[in-house]
């Protein structure tokens, strides 16, 4: 009998295997997990209701929740993708919800419906689980025919050090999806609140995103923030967590804003500057705004404010700029930039370029995604490509 090793019994493990069962139901597998209990990351993801995947509707362009992985992903899409995911919860007693923002989550809003699923399948299908065992070595599985890696991410370099020593090149691993810490007290003054069609980049570059801004007791956070840190993860870390940060507040170009303004100087001329807001910004955060750039000028009235008065209105609203002095947590949740880079594995099958019968599944390669799912979806789609590899390898080997 053929004998597979799954190193890691999280998300990617699972699905590894119990595909693998699905497709070589003879097949021995064995899912070695350091910690004495599986799949917790499962557990607590998502706020507990675990967003397994996303409609994608939404997405044009892989890149832009992809930061690390588009290109194989998409190759890899066309084997087992977000509708494939859909239908193996779906058929695999996991009823499925697609929100109005296009994240998917178990109909039970329960991230124990996929747990329970793996370990009824688990059960089923006799997979080994062994729990308590570290492998760092793979000279510790030589009675295996294959060996599959999904040992997750980490931002500490030493969880891949085993797997460089195999001869794989490890990307640098840095945390990504975190907020930012910002030390301005008047900004901080302002937590919970939420500007809308926000646009935050980093200037000197092209890392941009765009989405609500939400300002929290310790700087900043929402979806925009996240996916700046996603997208800027490695230059972050590059500088420390310390950079300029420059934010658009309501996501127009400066001949827009420009324009708003001259005409709210016409329209609304007898009303006071700080008491009529033209962008429909939350009104502590459009007085916060004009008191930053107008000062006292605030209180004036729009007819009396002259062409420098628009230009530095403009500015703020257009390109406000803060320091990042730090990185803070987003519920706990995070995913790791960097691991085994994907110039080590075969794109097609995911084994190891230089460990034959070695596979790689899951956030220990080098692709990480934004929020909303797309994590999830990353280590279904390896998963799936490695058991596939495996199932047509052994058959291969046994015909
Ligand atoms: C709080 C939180 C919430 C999240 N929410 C979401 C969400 O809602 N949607 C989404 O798409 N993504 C979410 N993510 C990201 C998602 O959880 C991960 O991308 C996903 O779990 C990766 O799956 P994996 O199997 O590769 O790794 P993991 O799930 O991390 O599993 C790896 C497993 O391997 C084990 N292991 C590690 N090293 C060894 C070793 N040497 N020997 C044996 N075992 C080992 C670990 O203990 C772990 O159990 C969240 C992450 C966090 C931290």
């Amino acid at each position: 009998m053929m004998k597979t090793a799954i190193i890691g019994g999280g998300a990617a493990g699972f699905f590894l295997a119990v595909n693998l069962k699905e497709m070589v139901p003879e097949m021995e597998v064995s899912i070695f997990e350091r910690g004495s209990r599986v799949l917790t990351k499962v557990e607590v993801s998502g706020g507990g209701r675990c967003n397994c995947t996303n409609s994608f509707a939404a997405v044009g362009d892989l890149s832009a929740v992809y930061p690390r992985g588009h290109r194989l992903l998409k190759r890899l899409f066309n084997v087992f993708d977000h509708e494939s995911a859909f239908r193996w919860f779906e058929s695999h007693g996991v009823p499925l919800v697609t929100q109005s923002d296009e994240c998917v989550f178990p109909a039970a809003q329960d991230s124990h419906a996929v747990i329970d699923c793996f370990l009824r399948l688990a059960r089923q299908y006799g997979i080994h689980i062994r729990t308590q065992e570290k492998v760092e070595s793979l000279a510790a599985l030589s009675g295996f025919d294959f060996v599959a890696v999904t040992t997750g991410g980490s931002s500490r370099a030493g969880h891949f050090e085993w797997l460089s020593s195999a001869g794989h090149q490890v990307e640098p691993p840095v945390p990504s999806l975190f907020t930012f810490s910002i030390d301005d007290r008047a900004l901080r003054a302002l937590m919970g609140v939420v500007a809308d069609g926000a646009c935050v980049m980093f200037p000197g570059t092209k890392l941009r995103a765009t989405g609500p801004l939400l300002i929290t007791h310790w700087g900043m956070s929402g979806p925009a923030i996240l996916k700046l840190s996603s997208h800027g993860a490695r230059l972050l870390a590059e500088n420390q967590y310390r950079l300029p940060l420059a934010v658009n507040w309501v996501g127009c170009d400066d001949a827009a804003i420009q324009q708003r303004l001259s005409e709210m100087t016409v329209t609304n001329a007898q009303r006071q500057a700080g008491t009529v807001n033209p962008f429909g910004l939350p009104q502590r955060l459009w007085s916060y705004l004009g008191e930053r750039s107008l000062g006292e000028r605030l209180q004036l009235r729009w007819g009396a404010l002259g062409k420098k008065d628009v230009n530095r209105l403009t500015n703020t609203l257009g390109n406000d700029t803060y320091l990042i002095g730090g990185r803070a947590a987003f519920k706990d949740e995070f995913v790791t930039c960097g691991g085994v880079a994907l110039k080590s594995v075969n794109p097609s099958t995911l084994e190891s370029r230089h460990v034959s019968h070695l596979y790689f599944a899951g956030e220990v390669l080098d692709i990480d995604g934004v929020t909303g799912g797309f994590n999830f979806q990353a280590a279904w789609t390896t998963a799936y490509v490695v058991a596939q590899s495996i199932a047509r390898e052994a058959r291969h080997t046994l015909t």
